[in-house]
């Protein structure tokens, strides 16, 4: 598999017709070895979207975490558990849903033996925006949930505040309803036990509210 770079990337996602030569597995495999940013460089791998291609959902999340850059996943680690715990609270069926990141390589800096994550800058977010729109553009989906300041102020520009307009419809091109909540890893980050129930039952609310427009 060629190299991917900066330039065939955004050729791959400049073609006319991405959803009709592309699929999600011929992205897969181009981002697998993509080097549009130094981010590849201290990852284990790429970890690319996943799920239907025909999925009527898609979430938006940051970056992979630790756990996730070692499985090649997105949303496994803890924030994927708590994720999967609150969609089921919701009934939202995340087999039926796309769920990737707006950052395919996981950002870190070492602390002792651990990987402690970093935020991706502006320069990497616009690195890898190509990935999600060619993923937007396979998937199409009725219903995009930005999940946190990253994925939001990314897709919905950098004026956009989660938690000013988090659980509700926003105007946006991207898709016939989208939404911005926060990220699941913010209520892992929550100061005691009462504020992260307070939290995520927030986040739980926002999830039922993309569930309606589902039904
Ligand atoms: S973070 Fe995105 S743009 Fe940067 S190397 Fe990885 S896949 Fe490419």
């Amino acid at each position: 598999m060629a190299t991917v770079t900066q330039g065939s990337l955004f050729d791959a996602v400049d073609d006319p017709t991405p959803a009709d030569t592309q699929t999600l597995e011929t992205l897969r495999a181009a981002a697998a070895d993509c080097r549009a940013c130094d981010l590849w460089e201290r990852a284990t791998q790429t970890v690319f979207g996943e799920g239907a291609a025909e999925a009527e959902l898609l979430f938006v999340g940051e970056q992979p975490g630790d756990q996730e850059d070692l499985a090649g996943r997105p949303f496994v680690g803890p924030a994927g558990r708590l994720f999967d715990e609150a969609l089921a609270e919701a009934q939202i069926d995340r087999s039926r849903a796309y769920v990737t990141n707006m950052v395919k390589h996981f950002k870190w800096e070492p602390r002792g033996k651990r990987r402690i994550h970093q935020k991706p800058n502006l320069a990497e977010v616009a690195a890898c925006r190509p990935w999600l729109e060619a993923e937007l553009a396979v998937v199409r989906p009725r219903v995009l949930v930005c999940l946190g300041a990253t994925a939001a102020q990314g897709l919905l520009g950098p004026g956009f505040r989660v938690t000013r307009e988090r659980g509700r419809p926003v105007d946006s091109h991207l898709a016939p309803v989208v939404i911005a909540t926060v990220h699941p890893s913010s209520i892992l980050r929550a100061a005691d036990e009462e504020a992260r129930r307070v939290e995520y039952d927030a986040f739980v609310a926002d999830l039922r509210t993309v569930a309606a427009q589902l039904a």
